[in-house]
């Protein structure tokens, strides 16, 4: 059986009134005080658990290492050895990692053991292979070795019954050796977020056919449905609509049925050829987002028939950065992630700017010998400068006179997983 938990709230996109523009850090605190999950929950195999969402925490359902053994090869003893030369007489057979010896190790004598190999009874302290010579039946050794030298404690790792792995954690390779070795097999995790992804626009055509002087090619969607997967969503391609108000509206009913989010790009803006943000206002669940942030011009944010419209600037730059900013943490929380922060570094500017205050600013930037180098223009179309970038220069919300070697704020791609 999978659960499903409730739909967003009809007013979880309200902005508080009276603010013109909005600062970023005000609408990402709002985003993540209304957002939740919206997918359900199934239980996955550990090799199909990578990049998914923790539905609940995990708990070590036995210790590692769930016995006592030996962190070298060696030989194994009772009890810690004084200072000097010592000799001790060897047991017969060894201790190896997953053979148990069966036998017990009197006092004052000693057994070969192998790195992982449980202690066996009588055997408390390990002297490293190196340090010993070998005689017929018997070692030399010098001391001092502590009690329990060389020897890992059961559950020194983990202890039965801790939680590993937190609800909403994206699982990583490393926490599936984690679950692995502590006896979990199996993850309950959320359903993957379905988004879909629909550009508008006359103007728009496909790669790869015929444009007339007037057209451009749909840029955002091969960008949008790409950076989606790569989140860990499951993108699903809504195509292309004309300015046609009809035609979105169908667009987004048939979508709506289909997936948990739409990411919509172009027609947001107030303008005559602005359906999408005139359809999303005439349906009544419209949000104008004013943030003071550029590049970004009014994000348009609605619920569909219950389902999150994201309405990002048809400018492809705007619209990634929208995307990174605004989307990407909230699409998260429908997830059922913990809200994401991208991590940044402060890393000296290659560059000079001055900066005007009252909006966040975000420069495509990239970093060569230690240096952030911004994009040579802050244009907003410059799709050349989206692909040259590796990463984004976050400036804040106030002035600013930024001179070469200055710290700035330096967020690579791949804190978004782009
Ligand atoms: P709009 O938000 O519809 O006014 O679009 C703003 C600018 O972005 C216009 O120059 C559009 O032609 C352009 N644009 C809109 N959608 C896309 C797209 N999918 N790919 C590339 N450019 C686009
Ligand atoms: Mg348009």
């Amino acid at each position: 059986m999978t659960l499903k938990p409730p739909p967003l709230r009809n007013d979880c996109f309200a902005l508080p009134a009276c603010v013109n523009w909005t600062p970023v850090d005000q609408a990402l605190a709002l985003l993540k005080t209304r957002i939740t999950p919206v997918t359900g929950v199934e239980t996955v195999p550990l090799a199909q658990a990578l990049g998914r969402v923790l539905a609940q925490d995990v708990l070590a359902q036995r210790s590692n290492p769930p016995l006592p053994n030996t962190a070298v090869d060696g030989y194994g003893f009772a009890g810690a050895v004084a200072e000097g030369e010592h000799i001790l007489p060897l047991v017969a057979g060894r201790a190896a990692a997953g053979l148990a010896y069966d036998g017990s190790v009197p006092a004052g004598q000693a057994i070969r053991i192998l790195t992982g190999a449980a202690l066996p009874a009588g055997v408390e302290t390990v002297i490293l292979e190196e340090d010993v010579t070998l005689g017929a039946g018997e070692i030399a050794f010098r001391g001092p070795l502590k009690r329990g030298a060389n020897t890992r404690k059961a559950g020194e790792d983990v202890e039965a019954g801790e939680v590993i792995l937190s609800q909403g954690r994206v699982v990583t390779p490393a926490d599936l050796a984690l679950a692995a070795a502590t006896g979990v097999s199996t993850l309950e995790v959320h359903l993957r977020l379905r988004v879909g992804v629909l550009s508008t626009g006359d103007e728009l055509r496909e790669a790869g056919e015929e444009a007339a002087p007037g057209q451009i090619y749909d840029a955002n969607r091969p960008m949008l449905l790409t950076l989606l997967a790569q989140m860990g969503f499951e993108a699903i391609d809504l195509g292309r609509v004309h300015d046609n108000r009809a035609a979105l509206q169908d667009r987004l009913d048939a979508a709506a049925a289909e997936v948990d989010v739409i990411l919509t790009s172009g027609g947001a803006s107030a303008g005559d050829e602005d359906h999408v943000s005139a359809l999303l206002r005439d349906s009544g669940a419209l949000q104008e987002w004013r943030i003071a942030l550029k590049p970004g011009r009014p994000l348009a944010l609605a619920l569909w028939q219950g389902v999150p419209v994201f309405g990002l600037p048809g400018n492809p730059v705007a619209a990634l950065v929208c995307t990174l900013i605004f989307a990407r943490p909230a699409m998260g929380g429908m997830a059922g992630a913990r809200w994401q922060e991208p991590l940044g570094y402060q890393l000296p500017a290659g560059f000079a700017k001055h900066k005007k205050p009252g909006r966040r600013e975000f420069l495509r930037a990239r970093l060569r010998d230690g240096q952030v180098e911004v994009f040579k223009s802050e244009g907003s179309g410059r799709i050349s400068g989206l692909s040259w970038a590796e990463g984004l220069v976050e400036l804040g919300d106030g002035a600013l006179e930024i001179r070469p070697g200055d710290p700035v704020r330096y967020i690579p791609f791949e804190s978004f997983h782009l």
